[in-house]
């Protein structure tokens, strides 16, 4: 099954439940004869009710996102309106109930770095090359490298055994930021002292996630690393992917 019906079944699961609830409670509230436990009920219901449709709304805005890859997800306040519902608010209670009840955590947490990635790259908000981080997670260098990288990549030798060498290669190219992260809290110091206006953040799916959710008004762009040596052990990243992306979100190209 794929990640996006794993998405789709969860999404299904959640509003079938919130509708049974609202049934049940405005069910119960008919066979109650005090006027004021009867008036509880049915607001209780209108709430479950209400905060339904914007479940539905945010899956609706989110599915045809991937249905369609559309480019631009509404302009003004309609957009602002559907980013709100879809990625702040939709998105994130499913990923509560993801981990709630431990249902296919990464592959909902991947629908979210992908459904965050399309808007950021539909806004296309362009940054000048100083005001663009790039965050890296310190998995990416190799275990058995005997240089000390501690938050930039100044100490690498480049040697190239792994994804740091070519990384520097292309931030030096660039002149962007970058900072080496051991998780989400010294990424969120990096974000907090240097002050960037967009950030591209390589991560796992756990990580990506929360730290999107973390810098809110603040456009993160997320690149999952690759794993083939297990979590956190000689990760490798898409440094194509990294460069790409740093070319459309600046002021470079223009
Ligand atoms: S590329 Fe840099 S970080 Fe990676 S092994 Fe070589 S010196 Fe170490």
């Amino acid at each position: 099954m794929s990640r996006n019906n794993y998405f789709k079944k969860l999404s299904f699961l959640v509003m079938i439940a919130f509708s049974i609830l609202s049934a049940a409670i405005l069910i119960a509230a008919a066979f109650f004869n005090a006027e004021v436990f009867r008036i509880i009920f049915i607001s209780v219901a209108f709430l479950l009710i209400v905060f339904l449709l914007f479940l539905l709304a945010g899956f609706i805005i989110v599915n045809r996102s991937f249905a369609k890859n559309e480019k631009k997800p509404g302009e003004g306040f309609v957009g602002y309106l559907s980013v709100t519902i879809a990625l702040r608010l939709f998105m994130p209670f499913l990923l509560s109930v993801s981990n709630i009840f431990n249902y296919r955590k990464e592959e909902i947490r991947r629908v979210y770095i992908k459904a965050n990635n399309g808007y950021v790259l539909s806004h296309g908000k362009k940054v000048l090359l100083e005001k663009l981080l790039v965050i890296l997670p310190h998995c990416l260098q190799w275990s058995e490298c005997s240089y000390r990288i501690r938050e930039g990549l100044n100490e690498c030798r480049e040697c190239l055994r792994c994804d740091l060498g070519k990384i520097k290669e292309l931030i030096k190219k660039h002149g962007v930021i970058v900072t080496l992260a051991t998780g989400g809290t010294s990424a969120r110091k990096a974000v907090k002292d240097l002050k960037p206006h967009f950030v591209i953040a390589v991560a796992c799916e756990r990580d990506l996630s929360s730290g999107i959710m973390d810098v809110r008004g603040l456009p993160v762009y997320g690149i999952l690393n690759r794993r083939p040596n297990g979590p956190c052990k000689d990760t490798f990243v898409d440094t194509e992917e990294i460069e790409n992306m740093i070319k459309y979100f600046t002021k470079e190209q223009d």
